[in-house]
């Protein structure tokens, strides 16, 4: 037993464990149900948690986010928000709201008494709070990029090392591969983990087999997973001279991050690795066969694709419901800005002050209806 209050939902609650095997289950089962128990609703446990104080709604909302994450970091985050980090983050942004708001009504009710607050810091206090949202709002962008699958496409012609530098990526943290079956007959694609971000990784390797009009294939192909790719990987051959069809290839990768990469850099180097800078600017040297330069080229990608200065935040939104409240909090308190600029009343600004402080509260649950948080807690699963 757990006496209240030291239980998940803050209640008395009773743990029963017994032996495995259907027919004990039910037996156990229909004997709580004979003394009054019932099935908990779905993400039931949480929402008394919620309704007992034990948590707020966005604690309760990172139990969910955590349970559906697809990678370790984004569980790392929708965790640090279940222990109120992202709590404590709106919380003082509605304090620093709340008391501008006390100020102004103060000098509205009692005027001979307190002064009246000036429109200088009024403005300067909603700029403080618009920088902080702004904040949060970016690295909303980078939990994005963590809950879904970014797509990096492995670009060269053929014999560079593609499918080696494949399969050197693969082996490096075969911890979350999976195989997904290629959309075309001529690519490999393997979910690979980079430190916490998950990551569809694609070959064009099969490009070889079609031995007439190779070169012609493998530009097509090219073109085909420029579309779908968000980072590209440029492998060329560095044992030899870089010629007209590195330079085609390279020249089909428009307006897509891309790291160029000098492969067989064990062998006696002959390719021109300025042209390469010239294009692309930085130059990564690896060996694929011989496991070189393969976790800085890991490093780059990583921090390639997710700003890493959010990442190391401490506050990151990970639900799309925060996301939505924060933007709408946004623009109620860009709009408030502008209302001052118009000339509008201290009593009317205060009303927009207010709205901006409830909007905030919706992410907390202060502000919610019973439909809204029904709704939250219906996306859990059973027994949640
Ligand atoms: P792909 O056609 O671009 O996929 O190239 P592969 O990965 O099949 O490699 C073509 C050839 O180059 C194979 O014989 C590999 O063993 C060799 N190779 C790949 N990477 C390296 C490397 O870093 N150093 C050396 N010396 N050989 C490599």
């Amino acid at each position: 037993p757990f006496v209240a209050p030291h239980s998940f939902t803050g209640e008395d609650v009773i743990e029963i464990h017994c032996h495995g095997g259907l027919n004990i289950l039910r037996a156990v089962l229909n004997l709580t149900y004979k003394h009054g128990a019932r099935p908990a609703e779905r993400g039931e446990f949480t929402k008394r948690a919620f309704l007992n104080k034990k948590m707020d709604l966005s604690q309760a909302e990172a139990v969910l986010d955590m349970i559906e994450a697809k990678t370790e970091t984004f569980a790392l985050k929708s965790a640090n928000n279940l222990s109120g980090t992202l709590y404590n983050f709106i919380e003082k942004i509605r304090k620093q709201i709340f008391d501008l708001l006390s100020k102004i009504i103060a000098g509205i009710d009692f005027p001979e008494d307190v002064a009246e607050v000036k429109y200088d810091l009024i403005t300067s206090e909603l700029q403080n709070a618009i920088e902080q949202i702004d904040t949060i709002l970016k690295n909303a962008q980078s939990s994005n990029i963590l809950r879904q699958v970014i797509k990096i496409a492995i670009l060269g012609r053929p014999n560079v090392g593609k499918s080696s530098l494949f399969n050197n990526l693969l082996s490096q943290k075969r911890a979350i591969v999976t195989e997904i079956a290629g959309t075309t007959r001529d690519t490999i694609q393997e979910t690979i983990d980079i430190e916490g971000l998950s990551a569809t990784l694609i070959d064009t390797a099969g490009i070889r087999d079609a031995k007439d009009r190779v070169e012609q294939i493998g530009i097509e192909k090219a073109k085909e997973m420029l579309n779908v790719a968000d980072v590209i990987l440029y492998v060329v051959d560095g044992s030899k001279e870089l010629d007209e069809e590195d330079e085609k290839l390279a020249n089909t990768i428009k307006n897509k991050k891309t790291l160029a990469i000098i492969n067989k850099c064990d062998l006696k180097p002959r390719a021109n690795e300025n042209i390469l800078k010239e294009k692309f600017g930085e130059v990564f040297k690896i060996s694929a066969k011989e496991n070189q330069g393969i976790d800085t080229l890991k490093e780059k990608l990583y921090n390639m694709v997710i700003d890493s200065s959010a990442l190391s935040s401490q506050v990151m939104l990970t639900n799309a419901r925060h996301i939505h409240i924060v933007k709408q909090a946004l623009s109620l308190t860009e709009q408030a800005l502008n209302t001052i600029n118009m000339g509008v009343t201290i009593d009317l600004l205060a009303l927009d002050i207010k709205n901006i402080w409830l909007k905030l509260g919706e992410i907390t649950g202060e502000n919610n209806t019973e439909s809204i948080i029904d709704e939250i807690f219906m996306k859990f699963c059973l027994g949640k």
